[in-house]
């Protein structure tokens, strides 16, 4: 019998999670800890494969002119992908308009939400490391890719022999966190299969959840989930065909491991290992350039996010009867872009950052409380869509860069 494609794997594992959560809700948490294992071994991983790809690809690139040209097609991909993904939620939320009648009986108090947010000056202060190991500790992105991109560029600049030694060194451990990848990777049916499932059952019995869901937070799903569809099934394939005349559909095809693990993990972290491997190993994507957008795409380029925080911030102004002015709904798309810039690639980070937009326009912060039951439900698409952000930058910069992909 011929062996089922991975991504096919991984898609049935999710599609039978659901009928298995809802009928197994009781035996589902005794195999919760296969989900744990699964996410705990791609974060194990993540540092170490940012690290030494960022160094090896950085010390490839030859020069200030390379990587300020790089940086500046990336940040520019990066920018006008979020301004749309944010755009079009606004657009769609403020079409349909399902906060409108929302029941606010709903509403909890928010007491675990505090924004502790860093402040922009401090964001960019912190991404020169104090003590770089206390950033590799602790995986803060920002800090390690800094250190890394100097690193590496740095290591171009000294003597041939050390330059040599340096970057011999960084490639041999990236091709065996490489290997350590594929390893984790025959995990993942094992590992959605696992989340899912649990993340069904939890939702099993909680009738009032269940007819929220289905009245107005219904709708304002819904939005969310169009947004995110149309975001990466029409937004970006017309801007990597427009950029690059390849075809994007094939590039989401060969991105579906990595997109069906974001889905279920709902962290663009954690997915990171696979974006790198399957951008290279099935787009044919440089190192060079994967070790360069994707990582820094992962904890600053998050579309999915960013046309979350617009939908959502207008939904709770609807739910409360505000009426914002067209200035007002621009505040909230800026801040949405720079909400999705702040959060991390971790599950519920956009939530979190809501509570950042609400207050750039006033909105009252309690309204968090109305969206808390479906969180989960719009976690999975948004981080899939931060995903698929990342890899068409990575595909439109590696083609501008006369890259031959296999698109
Ligand atoms: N879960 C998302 C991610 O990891 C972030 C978010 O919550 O919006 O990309």
């Amino acid at each position: 019998m011929k062996k089922i494609a991975l991504h096919w794997q991984i898609l049935i594992a999710i599609i039978i999670a659901v009928p298995f959560g809802i009928l197994f809700h009781e035996f589902t948490p005794s195999i919760k800890w296969l989900g744990d294992m699964f996410i705990r071994a791609l974060k194990m991983i993540s540092i170490p494969i940012v690290f030494s790809s960022l160094i090896m690809g950085v010390s490839s690139l030859g020069g200030y002119k390379d990587l300020g040209r790089l940086a500046g097609k990336t940040f520019s991909f990066y920018l006008l992908t979020t301004l749309l993904a944010t755009t079009l939620g606004v657009l769609l939320v403020n079409i349909f308009q399902p906060g409108i009648g929302a029941d606010l009986n709903l509403s909890e108090t928010v007491t675990d939400l505090a924004v502790t947010k860093l402040s922009f000056k401090d964001q960019i202060v912190s991404i020169i490391p104090e003590n770089i190991f206390v950033d590799l500790t602790k995986g803060n992105m920002l800090p390690v890719i800094f250190f890394a991109i100097l690193f590496g560029f740095f290591a171009t600049k000294v003597n041939e022999k050390s330059s040599l030694t340096m970057t011999d060194f960084f490639t041999s451990a990236f091709d065996v966190f490489m290997k350590m990848t594929l390893f984790i990777v025959r995990f993942t049916p094992l590992g959605v299969f696992a989340i899912v499932s649990n993340i069904v059952a939890a939702q099993n019995g909680d009738h009032e959840r269940l007819i929220s869901i289905i009245s107005s937070l219904g709708v304002y799903t819904a939005v969310v989930w169009a947004g995110c569809i149309i975001h990466s099934g029409a937004v970006l394939p017309a801007l990597v065909f427009g950029f690059t005349r390849l075809n994007p559909y094939k590039h989401i095809k060969q991105m579906s491991i990595p997109l069906l693990t974001a889905f279920s993990t709902c962290s663009s972290g954690a997915t990171l290992p696979l974006t790198i491997k399957e951008s290279q190993d099935k787009t044919g994507i440089s190192n060079k350039i994967a070790s360069f957008v994707l990582p820094l795409g992962s904890t600053i380029n998050m579309n999915g996010t960013a046309l979350y925080e617009g939908v959502t911030a207008i939904f709770i102004a609807q739910a409360y009867g505000i009426d914002l002015s067209i200035g007002q709904q621009f505040v909230i798309v800026l801040t949405s872009v720079l909400a999705s810039i702040g959060a991390a690639g971790i599950p519920m980070a956009g939530l979190v950052m809501v509570a950042v937009v609400l207050s750039a326009v006033g909105l009252p912060l309690e309204g968090i409380g109305l969206i808390l039951a479906v969180q989960q439900l719009c976690d999975m698409p948004r981080t899939a869509v931060n995903v698929h952000g990342d890899t068409c930058a990575a595909v439109v910069v590696a083609h501008s860069e006369g890259e031959k992909l296999n698109l």
